[in-house]
């Protein structure tokens, strides 16, 4: 196995790059491990964040660049990416201090309050959809607080990896704070497996969730799981379907339809459900596939052709079962890891795709009697990431929104995300919470302190 760099509009290597060895991994884990032990103060931390977002962005076009070589978005919305992480490393740098202060508790015994304090060397394993910003929602909150890094990026963006590892060592990260490995999945085991390892955030899919949260169990280590979801775009027929179309489309073909938060399922009350659908479907035929690295495209490749073909084997599987394709659904006649916008209905609920998160630009269309039927539609799903309501009665929007089973809800928008968001999700989505200062808690010991006061003890049973 070795990391590749395989630019998805051309199917060209462009580089490959060889495993660490288990010897550098190792040293890797003592460097890291020393530097935990000497890691400065949070205001130094801080203003090494705070230089790492400035370096982003004197670095935007050139990292925004790699992302579009080396996983093929579009490279407006490669940019935006960089933007976007920068802010999220310059948010903690602004805030990490504040939330991370000491938090007087009341108590009944004495004085008492929490302390947060960083925890060891924790392991970041990362998806390729977004390089730089799945990065920095676990490395900016976990490098203020004062935990050492070590990153293990996915395998097909090799380039961005390497490049925001010079970020951080030129915003001036010590050694040892922050270092990027090309390892294998076994060897990510050992090091879960190794004493000095004290945590594990993962980002990636249900398979590697399954696989990554039970060594993390086994070794009664603390993990966040921010896994796949197959989020609902609600409709009510209060809603204005034009609208309501415009923002579910943009909500599903962001990243060429790869995000986590992606609008997979349109779930639209029937009055006005046709009008709905027909605006959908005039809107995917206005995304055209081409170069990426082109500001006029808009429509990019899949990350990869494996990618392309397993959403074309996933779509084929759903209309075996029953599913209706009412358009796309295939490659274009061109080159590079394309599929053409498709929507499915009819998905039953027998059918195995009615349960699965399709990672690519296909729309699960589903029309509900009512609100009562929408949210149960939204409901039945083993995912609950993010989702969306559109109701023109925000009193009406709030209730519903209290009900729906995710982690996030937006009320009439897609999904977003911004530094000062929480951002996770329950069920299958996995567990804890990145962003925000919910995000900086994840790895901290929350200590608690109590000076007793021995005279206020009648009642306590010690
Ligand atoms: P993936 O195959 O699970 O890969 C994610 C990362 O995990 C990669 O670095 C991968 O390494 C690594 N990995 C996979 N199995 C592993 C194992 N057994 N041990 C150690 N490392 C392992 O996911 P993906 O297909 O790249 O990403 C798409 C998925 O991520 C989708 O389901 C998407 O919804 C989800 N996602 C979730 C969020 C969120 O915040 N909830 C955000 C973005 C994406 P290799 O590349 O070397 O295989």
């Amino acid at each position: 196995m070795s990391y590749q760099s395989v630019n998805p509009y051309t199917g060209e290597l462009l580089k490959s790059f060889s495993l660490q060895t288990d010897a550098e991994m190792l040293e890797a884990l003592a460097r890291a491990d020393a530097r935990f032990n000497s890691f400065g103060t949070i205001s130094e931390r801080v203003a090494i964040l705070k230089r790492a977002a400035e370096i982003m962005m004197e670095r935007r076009e050139e990292l925004a660049a790699l992302v579009t070589m080396e996983m093929g978005k579009r490279i407006q919305e490669s940019r935006d990416e960089v933007s976007l992480s920068s802010a999220i490393l310059a948010y903690y740098a602004d805030h990490a201090e504040r939330f991370l202060a000491k938090r007087p508790l009341e108590s009944t015994v004495g004085e008492a309050w929490v302390e947060f304090e960083p925890i060891g060397v924790l392991i970041g394993i990362e998806p390729w959809n977004y390089p730089y910003y799945q990065l920095v929602r676990f490395v900016g909150p976990s490098f203020a607080l004062g935990n050492t890094i070590l990153m293990k990026h996915a395998s097909g963006v090799p380039q961005c990896a390497l490049a925001f590892e010079k970020v951080m060592s030129d915003a001036g990260a010590p050694d040892g704070a922050y270092t990027n490995l090309f390892l294998s999945s076994e060897q990510v085991s050992w090091l879960i497996e190794d004493p000095r390892i004290q945590g594990i955030a993962l980002t990636g899919s249900e398979r590697a969730g399954e696989s990554l949260a039970s060594q993390a169990g086994k070794q009664l280590k603390k993990s966040t799981m921010e896994l796949g979801g197959n989020d609902a775009f609600i409709v009510l027929e209060d809603f204005d379907p034009k609208l309501a179309a415009k923002f579910a489309v943009q909500g599903r073909m962001v990243n060429a339809g790869q995000a986590c938060v992606g609008s997979k399922r349109f779930i639209v009350v029937d009055a006005i459900a046709d009008e709905f659908l027909g605006e959908v479907m005039r809107l995917m035929e206005n995304y055209v596939p081409g170069d990426p690295a082109d500001e006029a495209t808009t429509l990019a490749p899949l990350s990869s052709a494996v990618a392309q073909s397993r959403l074309l084997d996933q779509i084929k599987s759903a209309v075996q079962n029953g599913a209706k394709l009412l358009v796309g659904g295939t490659a274009p006649d061109s080159p590079g890891a394309f599929l053409n916008p498709t929507i499915l209905t009819g998905v039953a609920s027998s059918n195995p795709a009615y349960r699965q998160e399709f990672f690519g630009p296909v729309v699960l269309f589903f029309r509900a009697k009512d609100e009562t039927e929408a949210l149960a539609i939204a409901n039945d799903s083993p995912f609950g990431l993010g989702g969306s309501i559109c109701t023109a009665d925000p009193a009406r929007g709030r209730r519903l929104a209290s009900k729906l089973q995710s982690g996030m809800v937006f009320l009439n928008f897609s999904a977003l995300t911004t530094p000062e968001l929480p951002f996770g999700g329950i069920k299958r989505s996995g567990f804890g919470r990145e962003l925000s200062s919910f995000g900086i808690e994840e790895f901290a010991n929350r200590k608690m302190i109590c000076a007793v006061d021995p005279s206020r003890l009648s009642n306590v049973v010690a």
